[in-house]
């Protein structure tokens, strides 16, 4: 956790609703649907914990989220595993983020305890969840919280594992999740690949390409997640210009000429710091992170004309205009295919971080 809301954009991120993909919308397998109402977890909702009601009206976002950001709480690692003890936890997260963080309510979306006892945080979070197109405007890592599911996990796992009962509720949620808001196993991260924090510990960190793996066993699909690549001073090329679109999409205002100099730099600093990264101006991991955003049919913006860059670059003849048509989609498909990817025509995480190696 440690963290602050997402400070206000100084631009409007341009997405279209071709992103709301309600359940499975973006599988290319089927869910095996059957299946779900078995491992659809039991989570106890704001009332049955006795939280607080919210200060302000929590705001229910229109469109699904595209991660989902792993934490630890930070607290001790009790061995009280009761639900008691797990209602207890609740209403202290609660209180500490409205209290000392001036928050409207809890900052995350879910917490699951010690014991394995999963509560809702944020109010309406659960029914958002189960409606499966819309989620809540949360506070549990800032640059994503209005496009992350964010989980606390009890605990600090920096040198110890979650227990394996807590774990295994970590998997259920997850799969839950992915499930109802037709996620893949691999957008799983951490709250370290986004913000400056230690969060959520190296072990559990550690453990995600295992929980990857664990939820793509439920849902199927690949869980590979291969990385970022970096961009820093004095680099030239396409990658470099779509990082300059990108950070355009964001409020920059680069010369996209694919060179890495001073002001893109600066940019890369100034994005950095809004979204509370680690500030080196080198675009790596939080950075490529933070930047990219799933761009499918009828997007447009600069973040577009960063895909179209590089989706040339892979050989494609596309005229960079920023507006993902027809033939930007024809272009993200052959790259999947070409990739091994899933062919869906939507540029994710997985597919940007692809098109950028
Ligand atoms: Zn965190």
């Amino acid at each position: 956790m440690n963290d602050l809301p997402t400070p206000r954009p100084r631009r409007r991120t341009v997405l279209s609703g071709a992103f709301a993909l309600g359940a499975g919308a973006v599988l290319g397998t089927a869910l095996p649907g059957s299946a779900w109402a078995a491992a659809t977890p039991v989570i106890s909702g704001c009332a049955a914990w006795g939280s607080r009601p919210p200060s302000a009206p929590v705001k229910l976002l229109a469109t699904a989220p595209h991660k989902i950001i792993v934490h630890h709480t930070a607290t001790p690692n009790s061995t009280d595993y009761s639900q008691a003890h797990a209602f207890a936890l609740s209403r202290s997260i609660q209180d500490s983020h409205m209290d000392e963080k001036g928050w409207i309510d809890s900052g995350q979306h879910f917490t699951i305890s010690r014991g394995g006892w999963i509560t809702e945080g944020r109010h309406s979070s659960a029914a958002a969840l189960a409606g499966g197109t819309q989620q809540v405007e949360s506070a549990h890592c800032t640059g994503q919280n209005t496009v992350a599911v964010g989980i606390e996990n009890e605990g600090t796992y920096s040198t110890v594992d979650p227990l394996s009962a807590q774990y295994a509720k970590l998997v259920d949620l997850c799969a839950y999740i992915c499930a109802q808001y037709g996620l893949r196993a691999y957008q799983i991260f951490g709250h370290r690949d986004f913000n400056n924090t230690e969060c959520p510990g190296d072990r559990l960190y550690a453990m995600l390409p295992q929980l990857r793996a664990d939820v793509a066993a439920r849902i199927g699909g690949s869980p590979s997640w291969s990385g970022w690549p970096v961009a820093r001073l004095g680099d030239t090329g396409e990658r470099v210009r779509s990082l300059q679109h990108l950070l355009n999409s964001r409020g920059s205002t680069l010369t996209a000429d694919g060179s890495f100099g001073p002001a893109t730099e600066s940019a890369v600093r100034a994005f950095q710091t809004t979204n509370r990264a680690g500030v080196d101006g080198v675009a790596g991991n939080q950075t490529w992170h933070q930047l990219s955003a799933p761009l499918g049919r009828g997007a447009a913006g600069d973040a577009v004309k960063a895909l179209q860059v590089q989706l040339n670059a892979r050989g494609q003849a596309l005229v960079v205009d920023g507006s993902f048509g027809s033939g930007t989609e024809a272009g993200v498909r052959a790259f999947q295919t070409s990739a091994a990817l899933p062919v869906d025509g939507v540029a994710d995480a997985r597919t940007w971080s692809r098109l950028l190696a």
